[in-house]
């Protein structure tokens, strides 16, 4: 009986011990489970459209392998998107390994390693509006920019690949500390990855 009561003020004290320092470190608490699981994607209650339908959900993977630090700013790019303008973005394909874009090399403009995507921090779009893509790769530059898409993704800090010398229409990516993505290769050539192998930038 004595010992059951010991055990009891052990464990209180314990717990109550465990909180109290969860409380007190909850700034070092809180970078902590971003850094274990990027972002606080998980925990926004804003994200739960993504899950909806069957591009919702290759929209919500695709975002997850993008590169950690651009996840939070493709996202707000999209919430802002959808809220503004009502169009939800979905994402048609984002991270690429060196052979899809080598695959991919025929039809358009970069070459595998020199390639945004292929570090994930480039993303291809389309707009979709009750289900139905209304802007896409074979929509005029000009009703791009008349949705108010490319506008709220500059305001993101996202590029358009229509301004990077390419007509790339569905194209958006951030050069991640002005990086090139030749430079990024060769950070990728020098190991410098982190446990993931995304680009340590
Ligand atoms: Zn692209």
């Amino acid at each position: 009986m004595k010992e059951k009561y010991i055990k009891v003020i052990l464990i209180s004290t314990f717990s109550v011990a465990v909180i109290g320092l969860g409380y007190v470190y909850k700034d070092e608490v809180k970078s902590f489970i971003k850094k274990v699981f990027g972002g606080n994607l998980f925990f926004d209650k804003s994200l739960q459209w993504w899950r909806e339908g069957s591009w919702g959900i290759k929209t919500y993977n695709a975002l997850m392998e993008l590169h950690p630090d651009f996840r939070g700013q493709v996202k707000k790019f999209f919430d802002e998107v959808e809220k503004e303008l009502g169009i939800r973005m979905i994402i048609t394909s984002g991270f690429r390994t060196p052979s899809q874009q080598a695959a991919l090399n025929e039809s358009i403009q970069a070459s595998p390693n020199y390639s945004f995507h292929q570090y994930g921090f480039a993303i291809d779009v389309n707009g979709m509006k009750e289900g139905q893509i209304i802007i896409q790769q074979n929509s005029s530059r000009q009703k791009w920019i008349d949705s108010g898409i490319v506008n709220i993704a500059k305001k993101n800090g996202l590029e358009w690949g229509v301004n990077d010398g390419d007509s790339d229409r569905v194209h958006f990516f951030v050069r991640p500390k002005g990086k090139t993505a030749s430079q990024l290769y060769a950070l990728l050539k020098e190991g410098k990855t982190d446990s993931k192998g995304y680009v340590v930038v």
